[in-house]
C-alpha cells in the first residue's frame, strides 16, 4: 500500500473512532437540562465551520478528487507522525469527555447543577477537549495527501478556538466567579505550563 493511501485509511479510521467515542455522551447530553446557552447563532456557525474543515472538505476531495492540483505524495514517516497524533488526540478526546461528564455540551451552555471540573485531564489545562481538536487537525495535516484537505482542519479549528475561547471563559467566570478565576490562575489553556 502506498503511503498516501495508508494516510487516508488512518484518517478515515480516526473519524469513525471519533464518532464512536462521542456518541454516548451526545445521547446523555440530550437528557440534561440547560440553564443558559450563550451566543446560540454564533455557536451554530462555529460548529458548521468545524464540520466543514474537519470532515466535509476532506470527504469532498476523497469523493470528487477536487482540487486535484493540490495533490501530493505522502511518505511513511508522515503516516507515522499523523497516526501518533491521532492516537494522542483520540485518547485526550475520550478522557476529556469522561472527566467533563454531565457538564459537556457541543455549544456553550451552563447545565443544570453544573459544577467546575478541575480533575483528571482538566488539572493542568482548562481546555483539553480543544487541545484534542488541535491534535486532530494536526494529524489531518500529516495524513491527507492534498494541501487543501490537509490544511482545512487547522483553519477550521483556529476559527472555532480563537472565536469561542473568550466567550467560554467569560461565561464560566460569570457562572462560577472566584472559583473559576482561581482555576484560571492555576492552569493554562491547551499546553501545560505554556499557553
Ligand atoms: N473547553 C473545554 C470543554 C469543551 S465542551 C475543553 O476544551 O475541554 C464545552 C462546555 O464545557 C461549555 O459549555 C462549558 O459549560 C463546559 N466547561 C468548560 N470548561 C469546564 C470546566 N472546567 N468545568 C465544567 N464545565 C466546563
Amino acid at each position: 500500500m502506498t503511503a498516501s493511501l495508508l494516510g487516508i485509511y488512518v484518517w478515515a479510521i480516526g473519524v469513525v473512532a471519533w464518532f464512536i467515542i462521542r456518541y454516548p455522551y451526545a445521547r446523555k447530553a440530550r437528557k440534561t437540562a440547560t440553564l443558559r446557552a450563550v451566543g446560540w447563532s454564533r455557536e451554530r456557525i462555529l460548529l458548521a465551520v468545524a464540520t466543514i474543515g474537519l470532515f466535509v472538505i476532506p470527504v469532498l476531495w476523497l469523493v470528487t478528487g477536487w482540487p486535484h492540483q493540490a495533490n501530493y505524495q505522502l511518505n511513511y514517516p508522515a503516516d507515522v507522525v499523523g497516526g501518533l497524533l491521532y492516537v494522542a488526540s483520540l485518547w485526550l478526546f475520550r478522557r476529556s469527555h469522561k472527566d467533563l461528564g454531565r457538564q459537556w455540551s457541543a455549544s456553550l451552555e451552563i447545565r443544570e447543577s453544573h459544577q467546575i471540573v478541575r480533575a483528571g485531564v482538566y488539572r493542568r489545562i482548562r481546555h483539553p477537549m480543544y487541545a484534542s481538536f488541535w491534535l486532530w487537525a494536526l494529524a489531518q495535516a500529516f495524513l491527507l495527501p492534498n494541501a487543501v484537505a490537509a490544511l482545512s482542519g487547522l483553519v477550521a479549528i483556529a476559527i472555532l478556538f480563537f472565536t469561542r475561547i473568550d466567550f467560554e471563559e467569560r461565561m464560566l467566570t460569570e457562572a462560577f466567579g472566584d472559583d473559576y478565576r482561581a482555576y484560571m490562575r492555576e492552569t493554562k489553556r491547551i499546553i501545560p505550563g505554556i499557553y
